[in-house]
């Protein structure tokens, strides 16, 4: 039944969880065990700046301990609260259980609006906040291990890395206390745009299989599929980009806090990006057309719908009127459970938050066991592998030329086969195999199950019983 009205994000969180969990043979002790989530933190803070003392409210939601550590970003906006963070956190603890990222979920926020802040100040703040989450652990390389989320990026990541690594001196592993820093501060390669790639590679997997694609009344590849992007974000922009430019769509509407841009013959997302940046905003933009309030946007004529954003975004109030056949949640969060099940009746496919963000803890996966094994990766295969692909191919040549065969390697196809995997493309095929992966997992429940409608239950029923397992193995 569609709730009258809108839930919380965390009650919608759980009412996803319900609707999963009455699928399976759980009992109803370990049910609620995985239901609720175990513990979080809030501090106040005070930091003096601009010659007074500003109080700072900050939190640190741990839902799953079934494995150690567990795994979040940290989001600095004005709307976090505790409500949110704990929503957050149980979406993680699903998220690493679909996608095999040995971790329990956990997310933290701060209260603050980052822009009203000098760079220094900033660095002050989440100094302080992360030496408050640090003498408490809930910053360590084996207990809790956060990452950049909506308003921080590897700047904050760095910081929060040296913050620790001043409070642990003698920690050898301290760069693994969090993840998604840049490569000089123990960064891996790849990380930044993850999320985003992840987005691509889990709408790859989605066109190649072609009952899928007619589930969601679509036909063909990705190529010439019209998008719509909310939020150019992280995510979103390296979503949008990575589609437009290596899968051939055409993104006909950019949705941005002051608006949206509409163009139907498909709009430059650097040049828009760009623009952005410049003007703190879409409006003005020369090309397409400017609509003033951008969420009417979600509801135009689309093939592909990307909310990249924020949670909520499609709600008891628009669901009906959303056209797009199929919408990947890139954001976490972003339809609501009502929402949910207007989408399902009209037949809408949606490939959920808890897949299809994921690459963002896949990558900060790699990167926290790059830190713990304290080398990059391919540092030690790569030039082993290309002495390898050359004697084939001098031996190839050699033959050809013996044995007067004619034959002759393109020059494209020998630079391509000698070059060895260093470490960004040993992490898109860890991030490529790993998306792959957990949806062949989910689309297996989604086919073989009568009971499963969607592949958001798929998932969930994927993650919650490797959480269960986890827990039994433990002897609860
Ligand atoms: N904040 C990201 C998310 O929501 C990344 C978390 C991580 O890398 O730990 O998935």
């Amino acid at each position: 039944m569609t709730p009258s009205s809108e839930p919380s994000f965390r009650d919608s969180v759980e009412l996803m969880y319900s609707r999963a969990v009455k699928l399976t043979e759980l009992s109803p002790g370990l049910e609620e065990k995985i239901r609720v989530c175990n513990a979080t933190y809030t501090v106040r803070f005070g930091v003096r700046l601009r010659g007074k003392i500003h109080t700072f409210t900050g939190y640190r939601a741990v839902h799953s301990e079934h494995m150690e550590p567990v795994k979040g970003g940290i989001r600095f906006a004005m709307s976090v609260n505790q409500n949110e963070v704990e929503a957050l956190a149980a979406l993680m603890t699903f998220k690493c259980a679909l996608v095999e990222t040995p971790f329990g979920g956990s997310k933290g926020g701060l209260c603050i609006d980052p822009r009203e802040w000098e760079d220094h100040e900033l660095e002050q703040i989440t100094r302080r906040f992360a030496y408050e989450l640090a003498k408490r652990d809930l910053i360590h390389p084996s207990q809790n291990v956060p990452a950049p989320d909506m308003g921080t990026g590897e700047r904050e990541m760095a910081w929060i890395a040296d913050q620790y690594a001043r409070m642990n001196t003698t920690d050898i592993n301290s760069r693994a206390c969090v993840t998604g820093k840049p490569i000089n501060a123990g960064g891996i390669q790849g990380r930044t745009e993850a999320t985003g790639r992840g987005v691509e590679y889990a709408l790859q997997e989605f066109f190649r299989y072609p009952e899928d694609i007619a589930k969601a009344g679509l036909s063909g590849t990705l190529k010439g599929k019209r998008v719509i992007v909310q939020g150019l974000g992280n995510v979103g922009y390296h979503a949008a980009k990575f589609l437009a430019e290596e899968d051939g769509c055409l993104i006909t509407a950019i949705i941005e806090r002051d608006g949206a841009i509409h163009d139907e013959a498909g709009i430059d997302v650097e040049d828009l990006r760009k623009w952005i940046g410049d003007h703190g905003g879409v409006e003005g933009y020369p090309k397409g057309k400017y609509v003033k309030n951008g969420a009417s946007a979600l509801e135009y004529d689309c093939d592909i719908l990307i909310p990249a954003a924020l949670e909520g975004v499609i709600n008891l109030e628009n669901a009906a009127n959303i056209k797009a056949p199929l919408i990947i949640e890139a954001a976490n969060g972003p339809v609501t459970a009502g929402a949910d099940e207007i989408l399902r009746g009209k037949g809408t496919v949606i490939i959920p938050d808890l897949y299809a963000n994921a690459g963002g803890v896949t990558v900060s996966y790699f990167e926290w066991v790059k830190n713990l094994s304290h080398i990059r990766f391919g540092r030690m295969e790569k030039r082993q592998e290309e002495a390898q692909h050359r004697l084939l191919v001098e031996e190839l040549e050699r033959l050809s030329a013996d044995k007067e065969l004619g034959w002759e390697l393109s020059a494209d196809f020998k630079d391509k086969f000698m070059k060895g995997a260093g470490e960004l493309e040993l992490v898109r095929s860890g991030l490529d195999d790993t998306m792959r992966t957990a949806y062949q997992a989910m689309r297996k429940v989604w086919h073989e199950r009568d009971d499963v409608e969607d592949l958001r239950m798929a998932g969930y029923l994927v993650a919650i019983e490797r959480i269960a397992a986890s827990y039994r193995a433990k002897g609860l």
